[in-house]
């Protein structure tokens, strides 16, 4: 045991480097898995013959492999830039230019939290310039090639620069708020931590769509009509809280449709994307001839299961899993707070900044445990889709909800068939095929 404490405090570095690559290994073996299927299933199967023709198969086979090759490219980058920024103790070296502008700008540099701030921001510039270059292959390049992006350059860069502003926005106050609450709470500081992640959780949750979201989209009411009658009296029959009916123009963005459900308590909100309705997406359509969107029985086939998930408290059952693993990280942290291995295996040999140890913990040392955690949740996930299937399916919704599944498979061109194993690691939805099969089962 003590040899191995002794091999670990000297090849602490090494040990997570090693971590990081082993998992990611293990990534790039079931993307290679699902590469091999889609290699394969040239000619459209059996179980999905009569669901798409070979026109769109062939699209959503060619998209597939497009993502699966960008995904690899994409982890590989990420997994280089985390190694060099690891092994040129980057980290150490932003602190000390954080440290640098404070004394040049006359601010007090011993102050933690300031000093912090500063490298906080340091940090987040810098990974988000090394990270464009991927966002914008990936919208500009992938997704145009396969006809979903919708943004122009414009749109883009006013986006990213607003999405980087309102992070900082809300991240800063919050990193500052943990430094003094570990400075000033005592012992048991990481009770307090924690309730402090509760609360702004809480608050963001009734911020975002005030006021975060409407940044970004824009927000209508669903003008009335016969989809906006019959959602209400969906809603009025489960005794739904329905405060709001929003859809939202996602067609601005990309071309890929969804719905969901928010708010607290008795402020519920029910947003659709215009993606999602046939016509709005005939309006925005430039191909007259496209067949997008779906009918009214099919759009209240998807917003039943979604009220499947309410009814079933998924939402709440989600968060309160989360907490779990977020009072394990602060409890770890507490643990490791003064450990001095951890900080000079990362350049930081004279000084232990808090931000720094926070952050080696949550995203180093807990990484197996977070991983796991992760695995975990992407199988209740699924299990919580097929119980929202089956409200659905039990209130009647179950042949316009299958026939909304293969819709919007075929309008997000996403590939039907998938690798067992790739699918039971990286799938929070189960499959389409497996759904099909269990409403039939339900019905
Ligand atoms: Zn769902």
């Amino acid at each position: 045991m003590e040899t191995l404490l002794n091999f670990w405090e000297r090849h602490i570095l090494e040990t997570i480097l090693c971590m990081i690559w082993l998992l990611s290994f293990w990534y790039y073996y079931l993307n290679f898995r699902q590469r091999a299927l889609l290699k394969r299933m040239v000619d459209v199967p059996k179980a999905v013959e009569d669901l798409m023709t070979k026109d769109i198969y062939d699209k959503a086979r060619a998209y597939a492999l497009h993502r699966n090759t960008f995904s690899t490219f994409q982890d590989v980058y990420s997994k280089i830039y985390s190694t060099l920024t690891l092994t040129t103790f980057a980290y150490h070296y932003f602190w000390q230019c954080s440290i640098q502008i404070a004394k040049y700008y006359g601010f007090n540099h011993e102050n933690e939290i300031l000093i912090s701030a500063i490298c906080m921001v340091f940090i987040s510039v810098f990974s988000y310039i090394a990270n464009l270059p991927i966002d914008i292959y990936d919208t500009f390049v992938l997704e145009e090639k396969h006809g979903f992006n919708k943004q122009t350059a414009m749109f883009f860069i006013k986006d990213e620069i607003k999405r980087f502003l309102v992070g900082q926005i809300i991240s800063l106050p919050l990193l500052c708020g943990m430094i003094w609450i570990v400075q000033n709470g005592g012992d048991y500081f990481f009770w307090y931590l924690w309730l402090l992640s509760v609360v702004v959780s809480l608050f963001l949750m009734i911020l975002y769509p005030e006021v975060i979201a409407p940044l970004f989209d824009k927000y209508s009411p669903l003008p009335d009509g016969e989809l906006k009658q019959k959602i209400e009296e969906l809603a009025a029959s489960l005794k739904f809280p329905l405060y709001k009916l929003f859809v939202v123009e996602g067609s601005k963005r990309s071309s890929h449709s969804n719905a969901y459900l928010y708010g607290f308590y008795k402020y519920k909100r029910i947003v659709l994307f215009d993606t999602l309705i046939k016509e709005y997406c005939k309006k925005d359509s430039n191909e007259t001839d496209k067949e997008c969107g779906c009918e009214t029985d099919e759009i209240l086939a998807v917003l039943a299961h979604e009220l499947g998930h309410w009814k079933h408290n998924h939402a709440v059952k989600g968060y309160l899993l989360c907490q779990i693993i977020i009072v394990a990280n602060f409890v770890m942290f507490a643990k490791l707070l003064r450990y001095t291995p951890m900080y000079s295996a990362f350049g930081f040999v004279d000084t232990q900044p808090i931000m720094i140890g926070l952050y080696i913990v949550s995203a180093y040392i807990l990484m197996p445990l977070n991983t796991v955690f992760n695995f975990v949740s992407v199988v209740i996930s699924r299990r919580y889709e097929f119980q929202a299937d089956r409200f659905a399916t039990k209130l009647g919704h179950g042949e316009p909800l299958k026939a909304a599944l293969v819709k919007l498979q075929k309008d997000n061109l996403s590939f039907p068939i998938y690798d067992k194993l790739y699918s039971c690691w990286n799938h929070s939805h189960p499959p389409m095929l497996e759904r099909l099969e269990a409403i039939d089962k339900t019905n």
